[in-house]
């Protein structure tokens, strides 16, 4: 019997025709990126999980929940990505990176893992983008990451989302807000989830975006950390803000908003589109000003964002912003006869060599399917070759659009067309 092989639970095959739309983002991130004067860097897909487990936080859901944790055939414990940032902050560290210049600024593109509930716009093998801006506090970084971040997502045609933006502290400010957040919710401590009550005291801050626990009313009226901000703090939440003004972006100030790890700091932010339904992040990212420190390296500032690309094609398709996918080829070649096909093998090969898009039936069929084949791939010449050509080493080069036919020497063939296929190298 023959067995029916189905891909995992949460991936999903990208198909040629979908490839375009797949393309339009990346390209277009490249482009912007590239403008901005980020430079991508390519890290391993997965990592000692212990990169994880300091970079994410052994407190949070993705580590506790959701990673693919497997001991390699040497009895180490990797881990595959789960999301980008603590695989470029551990390249930093590792390369010294930091030696090279004082600022750095990186962009990625690729594959992360998560063992999550599949839904729409959520896969267990997902794609990201993100950028990283490693070695500077100026709140200048933080405003030119969220303009790179909301440009962006413009660039592709979404403009229906609202930034929210809020300032998260430093572990100064945070200490005292600790308190008064473990104070405020104490009374109702044991009517929280057994997460929440497991890190009550170490981690008080994680109850505020609790699944299930957010909207308890106890929850809500919690004290905030914007409230709480020290000088340094409250100073560079102003100025990021007033840098956002001068460049024309709007935001709205979101005091619910949270990170809780230590090593995330002052500036978060969120862009939110309702478009594709009850998952409404597509872009979020904010400061880490510890988590250099924490993989080892020096005490050095960074920020950075991060968006899933199937979450942009659904707002993107949710527009109507797809990208035609084309099955097209400049030159089908045409073979008649046994006796044609050396030469149509060479003639195929040479054309593609010299950069023409071309292609030929593998089928076997006649001449009419041949030409059917041009017709599906709007081919705009066929090169046919015949027992006439072949023994006047010569072939017929017919426009598809004028319905014209000349003879053409063989060695003159690729000439000739490359005379008339302009746009010949622009899926190359
Ligand atoms: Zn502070
Ligand atoms: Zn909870």
């Amino acid at each position: 019997m023959m067995v029916q092989y189905a891909k995992p639970r949460g991936t999903a095959d990208i198909l040629p025709d979908q490839v375009a739309d797949w393309r339009a983002i990346e390209d277009e991130a490249r482009r912007l990126f590239a403008i901005y004067h980020y430079r991508e860097i390519r890290t391993p897909i997965f990592e000692h999980t212990e990169v994880f487990l300091r970079g994410v936080g052994d407190t949070t859901d993705i580590v506790q929940k959701e990673m693919y944790t497997f001991m390699d055939r040497g009895d180490r414990s990797l881990t595959l990505r789960p999301e980008g940032t603590a695989g470029v902050v551990r390249a930093y560290v590792e390369e010294k990176l930091y030696g090279v210049a004082n600022t750095q600024k990186f962009y990625y593109f690729g594959p992360m893992f998560r063992y999550e509930k599949p839904q729409a716009g959520r896969y267990r093998q997902f794609h990201q983008y993100g950028i990283e801006v490693i070695g500077s506090s100026d709140p200048r970084v933080d405003a030119e990451v969220i303009g790179l971040g909301d440009h962006f997502l413009r660039q592709l045609g979404i403009d229906t989302f609202t930034l929210h933006l809020n300032s998260v502290g430093c572990p100064v400010c945070r200490a005292s807000h600790k308190a008064h957040l473990i104070e405020h919710l104490q009374p109702i401590r044991n009517e929280l989830c057994k997460d929440c009550q497991s890190r009550f005291e170490k981690n008080p801050l994680r109850i505020l975006d609790c699944k299930i626990d957010h909207d308890h009313p106890v929850v809500m009226s919690a004290p905030t950390i914007t409230d709480a901000l020290c000088d340094d703090c409250a100073h560079q939440f102003a100025t990021v803000q007033t840098y956002l003004d001068e460049m024309g972006i709007t935001y709205e100030i979101d005091k619910t908003m949270v990170r809780g790890l230590d090593y995330y700091t002052q500036t978060a932010f969120e862009f939110k589109e309702g478009s594709i339904g009850a998952i409404s992040t597509i872009l979020a990212g904010g400061r880490y000003n510890g988590l250099i420190h924490e993989l080892g390296g020096p005490e050095l500032p960074g920020i950075g964002f991060a968006g899933g690309v199937e979450r942009l094609l659904l707002a993107r398709a949710a527009r109507q912003e797809t990208v035609q996918a084309k099955d097209q080829v400049d030159v089908v070649v045409v073979a008649m006869g046994d006796s044609a096909m050396n030469a149509s093998v060479r003639v195929l090969h040479e054309l593609r060599k010299a950069h023409i898009t071309a292609d030929v039936d593998y089928y076997g069929r006649g001449v009419k399917g041949q030409l059917k084949l041009a017709d599906r791939l709007s081919a705009r010449y066929v090169v046919l070759i015949g027992d006439d050509e072949v023994s006047t080493q010569s072939v017929s080069v017919r426009d598809l659009s004028t319905r014209e036919q000349v003879l053409v020497e063989q060695h003159r063939v690729v000439n000739y067309l490359l005379e008339r296929v302009t746009n010949g190298q622009s899926e190359i």
